[in-house]
């Protein structure tokens, strides 16, 4: 058993002020493999007391440095690559080879671009050229930063790097369920030698340190990725201490395939949706099919599902792994089930386990069609490798499906005509919007509309979370 029940405070490794184990589940075998700690509203007390103490320095530090000490941070963190995509593989289920090209990748690209944003951002302007007031951009100061088992590197790296950036403090809270890559990050930084008390870490699940992070008097803002019922609650628990919450929250997303659609369309939507077992927050859960083609998009759809291999993730290869736990396990087979009972065509996977995988917790990749937008299937935000096949008659049919939801994260359109894949990009209500399979490039703002959420993460508008603006009158 791996023994990761200390601390990242203050530049130490330190144990948690109350023994409290949990134990972290390999997804793929169902077996206990490492133990953390939960940590409690003392072990919080004492990195905010720390973090808020190193805020004095590490918010007045000279752009160079912090560019230095992140470029550090760098290449630690590539050469620790391998290592970053098994542990991910482990605690996540995600196969090793998509947990190395994707999940570990996107963290590089995140520092990388973050360092290209902090070089190039002007804290301190002219408000205009003749005026004598002055505009000052300074760090909001301590931060929490609460985040998920999905993408965790990839959530990890969009907080932790631009409050880094910006001269904040903070204190890290993974998510309990996938801790030991946010663990790993953090020996990253303390090798890369950032201050002590500038960063830290304490594990702990949403009821204890997160709701104690979200309340605590000394912490500025937190910054949350994951479930609409958590954003919910941890705005509620912030509300007495005005603090800034930013919120990436869930999602179900639309794809709308036009009858002019690129041929290999309905097929990308397949592989989209079922990458990384359908649990990213903005995959396209929901696909569009106009009438005229919806009997060959389903043929396909359901040739496509059938040839993604589910395995375990410690093997090689781009199939995919299970779902991260037995909560998410039961929540989406349940859903799968009330897709049936509902009267929904089930076209490819189904509530069984796939053939030679009793251990583990593995799902087949599942179509239905004929699914109407009333269904639970198509309401709720499943995070599992399910989707749902919608057919339409027109273009504001389709649009007022796809919008007819309380999320607005990420929204997909296929069609080669490119005046009509505009019109419909600028009436979806959402924060993102795929055109034809392109996709975001690093530092690009990315988060959602409605329920998904109110910041930006990425690039200059990630950076600006972490800041206020200062009018200073009279400055000449
Ligand atoms: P969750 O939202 O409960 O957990 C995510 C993080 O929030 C974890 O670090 C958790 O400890 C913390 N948390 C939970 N409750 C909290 C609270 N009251 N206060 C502060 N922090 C809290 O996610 P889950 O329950 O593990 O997953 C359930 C659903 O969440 C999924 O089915 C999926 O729909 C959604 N989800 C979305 C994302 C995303 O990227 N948008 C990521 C993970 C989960």
């Amino acid at each position: 058993m791996i023994d990761k029940r200390k601390f990242y405070i203050n530049g130490r490794w330190v144990n948690p002020i109350k023994k409290n184990d949990l134990e972290v589940i390999n997804p793929s075998n169902e077996n206990a493999y490492a133990v953390i700690s939960l940590g409690t509203k003392d072990d919080v007390d004492l990195a905010v007391r720390h973090a808020k103490n190193a805020f004095l320095s590490w918010s007045r530090i000279d752009k160079k440095t912090k560019v230095f000490l992140l470029e550090k941070l760098l290449q630690i963190y590539n050469r620790r690559w391998d290592e970053i995509a098994q542990t991910m593989s482990d605690e996540m289920g995600a196969p090793l080879d998509w947990s190395s090209s994707a999940q570990t990748a996107s963290g590089a690209d995140h520092i990388n671009d973050f360092i290209k944003r902090l070089k190039e951002f002007d804290f301190e302007k002219k408000f205009e050229n003749n005026s004598n007031n002055f505009i000052v951009y300074e760090p909001i100061g301590v931060c929490g930063l609460i985040t998920p088992w999905n993408w965790p590197i990839n959530q990890i790296t969009l907080k932790v790097i631009p409050a880094l950036a910006s001269g904040c403090t903070m204190i890290l809270k993974p998510s309990e369920i996938a801790p030991l890559s946010g663990m790993l990050f953090a020996e990253i930084i303390d090798e890369a030698g950032f201050p002590s008390g500038v960063f830290n870490l304490i594990n702990g699940d949403g009821d204890g340190v997160g709701c104690d992070l979200s309340s605590h008097n000394d912490i500025d803002m937190i910054s949350f990725t994951g479930s609409t019922r958590a954003g919910k609650l941890i705005s509620k628990n912030a509300a007495d201490t005005i603090k800034r919450v930013c919120l990436e929250l869930g999602g179900k997303g639309g794809n709308i395939i036009f009858a002019d659609a690129h041929p290999d369309a309905v097929r990308e939507g397949v592989r989209n949706i079922m990458s990384n077992s359908g649990q990213s927050c903005d995959a396209p859960t929901r696909m569009l099919v106009e009438k005229s083609i919806y009997k060959k998009a389903i043929k396909e759809a359901s040739e496509e599902a059938n040839k993604i291999k589910v395995d375990l993730a410690s093997k090689k290869g781009d199939h995919i792994g299970p779902v991260i736990s037995k909560k998410q396990y039961n929540k989406i087979i349940d859903l799968i089930k009330s897709g049936i009972e509902e009267g929904a065509s089930l076209v490819a996977g189904g509530p069984e386990k796939p053939s030679g995988l009793k251990n583990g917790y593995f799902i087949k990749p599942t179509i239905f069609t004929d699914v109407s937008n009333n269904m639970r299937i198509a309401k709720e935000e499943i995070f599992g490798p399910v989707l749902s096949i919608i057919p339409f008659e027109n273009e504001d049919d389709a649009i007022s499906i796809v919008n007819d939801t309380t999320y607005g994260l990420g929204n997909y359109v296929q069609t080669q005509d490119k005046d009509r894949a505009k019109r419909v990009a600028r009436k979806f209500r959402s924060g993102g919007v795929y055109i034809n399979g392109n996709s975001a490039e690093p530092g690009t703002p990315f988060g959602g509309y409605r329920q998904s959420g109110n910041g930006r993460e990425g690039g200059n508008w990630g950076l600006e979370e972490y800041l206020e603006v200062k009018t200073i009158c009279g400055w000449d």
